[in-house]
């Protein structure tokens, strides 16, 4: 099994995320001292610019002369960028187009029973409803593909 990311077009052989503070630093000098392609990705750019150039963003004993080392031996690689957090995809066109996909008697059928139609998003817990006109809309004659609108 190999993921979405071809080995040739990933050169790395590990990005430390939040790699310019206190943990993640001196485990990413330790790596790349080791032989180990680094990325360092961190959310703070005077942390990043101060690894840049070769200073530690923080005191820490003897680190400075190691890191200046392993940037003059190695590929020194740094990433300023926003947090990393997990976002979920969903938003109501996906759940337009799975509702679509049951079909239109049986969308019916759950109005008669329940009112509206109520999907949760397994993944992040959000509520989408659909009431008896949002229904008859997805089955309207020229409902086509949603224009890409998320809610996220
Ligand atoms: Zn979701």
């Amino acid at each position: 099994m190999t993921g979405p990311v071809r080995q040739d077009e990933f050169d790395l052989d590990v990005v430390v995320i939040g790699g310019c503070g206190h943990v993640g630093l001196p485990l990413a000098i330790a790596l790349a001292d080791r032989g180990a392609r680094v990325g360092i990705y961190d959310v703070s750019q005077a942390a990043v610019e101060a690894v840049n150039s070769r200073r530690m963003p923080f005191a820490e004993p003897g680190a400075e002369e190691v890191l200046q080392r392993v940037c003059a031996e190695h590929d020194c690689r740094l990433f300023a960028g926003s947090p990393v957090k997990f976002v979920c995809r969903c938003d109501a066109s996906r759940v337009r187009s799975v509702l679509r996909s049951l079909g239109v008697e049986e969308l019916r059928s759950i109005l008669d029973e329940q009112g509206a139609v109520s999907v949760t998003c397994e993944f992040c817990g959000r509520p989408y409803q659909f009431d008896a006109i949002d229904v008859e809309r997805l089955f309207a004659i020229g409902a086509g593909p949603e224009s890409p609108q998320s809610l996220n």
